[in-house]
């Protein structure tokens, strides 16, 4: 069974042309599908090697009532429930609109995998939309024309983790038993309905130990639950147990194994980490003892704070450190000074090797995406934000009085935050700065990255 894939945006953005373009000529339309509605079109999607499902969520072009947005998210979230990923598609001649928002909104709401991606990408006028485009929080878009045929070379490299994840986690499943619907019920979802695991990466280095720490995690609940069909340690990622959590770990080692297996060129470990950390909701950076912090270390961390990616780092080979507690003092001061935008991020000692820390390092890992799923109401923030207001007032630039009037938590996954807010080009970093630690302390919010956006309010 291959995976599907949904195509997701507001009218006339192009979704219905990389349909086409997907599915080629003989379009299968499967209408009388359970679970797909007139306004769902299903067909047979190929790129290259890769076939899956393809579900486009187009058809509402002539609704022109009020209730256009109401269908519209309603098609979208079944859309959604249908689909593996999501092809999240905006118009990049048009720039990232409001309705846009909507339906991103949407895709975090209903904790999707989304690929961003900005059509109409052809020529220079998409330059300003692909910068725009990742205030969305959805990551690094994917520039494409779907008309002329370009970025589905991308596409294809995106898809292909999920293709493999998908038929390992096929293989891995249980034969299913045949289960009774009962009564058709027209708007009932028919999608069974998965236990998600926690998506985790482990990136770092080549010899950091990324394979030895995840089969010491396989092996281990092995010995616990006993040998099971399907786990191959050629995977692109594996799904686990792991005290009890289920959790689906991408190896970026796996993955490098395979694109030379494909006799493809071995890229380098950090577009191999990109492409897992797109996937992850925490990722475990991974760092050897004896050489930490190098620059490809530093670089993979900060794409996956820039990315919105709960973080742990952990420190492996922790058995070969003779003078632990210097070495332990020394690399939290290295932490500290080299990645300041992960301030509070766990540090984790490990031994891959003998197994010791991994409980800890499991500890860690819950607890980020806990905080990474933190959700503060609004009227504890307002009366939080009086009382920074008072002990540290904004300053006043050429005069102008900066006066903050509201704030609220407009998503997780990671916190972000909108506040309302008199002159917001005047606030300096410093002052944003002030407020994010603020809340970082103040609401138990250490490692995640926590985004605060200033909107303009007279
Ligand atoms: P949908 O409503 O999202 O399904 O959008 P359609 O696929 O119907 O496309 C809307 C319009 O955009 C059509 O006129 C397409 O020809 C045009 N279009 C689609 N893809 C591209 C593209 O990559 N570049 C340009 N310039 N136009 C495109
Ligand atoms: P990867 O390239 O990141 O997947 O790294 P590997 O898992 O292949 O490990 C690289 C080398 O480090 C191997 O020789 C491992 O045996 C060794 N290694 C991994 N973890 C540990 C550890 O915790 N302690 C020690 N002493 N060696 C380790």
């Amino acid at each position: 069974m291959s995976f599907t894939l949904a195509i997701v945006g507001r009218p006339n953005v192009g979704k219905s042309t990389l349909f086409n373009r997907l599915v080629g000529k003989k379009l299968a339309l499967v209408d009388d599908q359970p679970g797909v509605t007139r306004d769902l079109r299903e067909g047979e999607g190929r790129l290259a090697d890769l076939r899956f499902t393809v579900i486009d969520s187009a058809g509402l072009e002539e609704a022109t009532d009020d209730s256009l947005q109401g269908r519209m998210r309603r098609l979208t979230e079944r859309a959604v429930e249908m689909a593996d990923v999501c092809l999240f598609m905006i118009d990049a001649r048009a720039g990232v609109l409001p309705a846009d928002e909507v339906f991103a909104d949407i895709l975090r709401k209903k904790n999707a995998n989304v690929i961003l991606a900005a059509n109409k990408g052809e020529g220079r006028a998409a330059d300003a939309t692909i910068l725009e485009a990742f205030s969305l929080g959805l990551g690094e878009p994917i520039r494409m024309s779907a008309e002329h045929g370009e970025g589905l070379g991308e596409l294809m490299d995106v898809l292909r983790p999920i293709s493999d994840a998908h038929e390992e986690r096929a293989a891995a499943d249980a034969p299913e038993t045949d289960v009774d619907v009962g009564e058709d019920d027209e708007d009932a979802p028919r999608i069974p309905t998965r236990a998600k695991p926690l998506q985790i990466a482990v990136v770092g280095r080549p010899n950091a130990g990324k394979s030895t720490l995840i089969n010491k995690i396989i092996g281990e609940e092995r010995l616990l639950t006993g040998p099971e069909a399907g786990i191959t340690r050629d995977a692109i990622s594996v799904q686990q147990d792991w005290g009890g959590v289920p959790m689906r770990i991408f190896d970026t080692a796996g993955m490098r194994k395979k694109a030379k297996v494909q006799e493809k060129l071995e890229k380098l470990s950090v577009s191999d980490g990109l492409r897992a950390v797109k996937f992850a909701e925490v990722v475990v950076v991974l760092l050897d003892v004896e050489i930490p912090f190098e620059q490809q270390d530093l670089r993979i961390a900060d794409l996956a704070e820039r990315e919105g990616r709960a973080v742990v780092v952990a420190v492996n080979k922790w058995d070969t450190e003779d003078d632990k507690q210097d070495k332990l003092k020394e690399l939290k001061q290295s932490f500290e000074r080299l990645l300041p935008q992960l301030r509070g991020a766990p540090l984790v000692t490990v031994s891959a090797k003998t197994g010791k820390g991994l409980d800890r390092l499991q500890q860690a890992i819950m607890r980020a995406h806990d905080v990474w799923n933190r959700r503060v109401t609004t009227a504890h923030l307002n009366r939080w934000m009086i009382g920074m207001l008072e002990q540290h007032p904004p300053p006043a630039p050429g005069g102008k009085r900066i006066k903050m009037r509201y704030m609220t938590q407009v998503k997780t996954r990671p916190p972000a935050f909108v506040v309302m807010t008199s002159h917001p080009d005047a606030v300096p970093e410093s002052y944003k700065r002030y407020l994010v630690n603020g809340l970082r302390e103040d609401f138990d919010m250490p490692g995640t990255p926590i985004r605060l956006y200033l909107r303009d309010q007279g």
